[in-house]
């Protein structure tokens, strides 16, 4: 499950990042999930859920803001972002070919630019007394 090893993943960096700074507890995570990521957002908020129980984490809220994929068209040179949810297809195939239409010349000679990653944005602590 590819949502599961991304939470754990989101997880251990904000906590190792929480705990540089003496949090006791993080209160919100937000994240920046790209539309070509092949994550379920759905999934992943579950995931987490999980994943942070017993953890700095634990009942965390969790903020996911969608980035728009973008591509780039190889005949018209369109540099740009493309409603990836538009397109009904099998999240997976995504890399594998050039499903993506170029907005401007309707080609299909196109490679995805970005949209691809997840990282963390923001997060939200609360500070232990020292
Ligand atoms: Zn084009």
């Amino acid at each position: 499950m590819h949502e599961y090893s991304t939470a754990v993943g989101v997880i251990e960096t904000i906590t190792a990042v929480a705990k540089e700074h003496n949090a006791t507890r993080i209160k919100k995570v937000e994240l920046v999930v790209g539309d070509f990521s092949m994550l379920n957002t759905e999934q992943l908020k579950f995931a987490f859920e999980i994943a942070a129980e017993g953890t700095l984490a634990e009942k965390a809220d969790l903020i996911i803001e969608a980035q728009k994929g973008e591509i780039d068209c190889k005949d018209c040179g369109y540099k740009g972002s493309v409603d990836a949810k538009k397109k009904d297809v099998d999240h997976f195939v995504v890399d594998l070919v050039n499903i993506f239409e170029c907005p401007k010349c309707k080609s299909n000679n196109t490679k995805i630019s970005g949209g691809r990653d997840i990282y963390v944005k923001n997060i939200e602590v609360e500070l232990g007394t020292k």
